[in-house]
């Protein structure tokens, strides 16, 4: 059966999904654990009317995604300038930029204290993503091996890390046994990263969203679904 693709914009993101022409009589929008979407439209409906109707269920398609899978919404926009509040490890930190003679960047008494050379939004940007990377390669690090203590009981092959910044997601993994952060979740409390991670390495010994993937996840990590929430509460800030 020949199936098209298409895709609408929701703000800055883009909804891609596939659609095929059925016998049935109205338009049904799915939305299945990969995160692909399909549509099966009744014979002789527009592309745009299609799209209409995709764009009337983004906010369902996106709470589906966040259901299946470790979902990133679109982050707040940054100025990088003093006065801005930046979280790390679920604590807010008020941001003040100093010129200075030399980079540094210090994580004090509820403040980010940033000395630039460059007070350019993008230089103090740098600056700041630098340090968040320092520090979520020993965080990470440290959670993965306490979290594959508890996994390496289920057979689960211990895993090479990666921290990647990427835009839709909070983590994900390979089939060649690695997984992959997000830069971005070194906002997060502790028992969210902790999340995130256990999610992946039951990926490592069940790929899909099955019901042993869950059971597994379960198993291992007892109150998944309240740090669920609680990232997916998170990430809306
Ligand atoms: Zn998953």
């Amino acid at each position: 059966m020949k199936e098209f693709t298409d895709r609408v914009r929701w703000g800055n993101t883009h909804i891609p999904y596939r659609y095929r022409y059925t016998k049935r009589k109205t338009l049904g929008i799915s939305v299945h654990p990969d995160l692909t979407v399909t549509v099966k439209a009744p014979e002789g409906t527009s592309p745009e009317a299609i799209r209409a109707k995709v764009r009337q269920r983004v906010a369902w398609i996106r709470k589906a995604w966040r259901e299946f899978e470790l979902y990133l919404p679109k982050q707040p926009d940054r100025r990088y300038v003093s006065g801005e509040t930046h979280r790390y490890l679920g604590r807010q930190y008020r941001l003040k930029v100093f010129e200075g003679p030399e980079n540094s960047v210090k994580c004090l008494r509820g403040y980010f204290w940033v000395i630039t050379t460059d007070r350019t939004p993008t230089a103090v940007q740098q600056l700041l993503e630098t340090w968040y990377r320092d520090h979520a390669r020993n965080i990470f690090r440290g959670r993965l091996d306490a979290c594959y203590r508890l996994a390496a009981r289920e057979n689960i092959p211990e895993p090479m890390l990666r921290i990647q910044k990427m835009t839709n997601r909070w983590g994900s993994c390979s089939d060649k046994g690695r997984i992959l952060l997000n830069l971005e979740l070194i906002k997060a409390t502790r028992d969210c990263i902790d999340y995130v991670i256990t999610h992946e390495l039951c990926h490592l010994k069940e790929k899909h969203h099955g019901p042993r993937f869950w059971k597994l996840l379960e198993k291992l990590m007892p109150d998944f679904e309240q740090r669920r929430k609680k990232l997916n509460l998170f990430a809306d800030v």
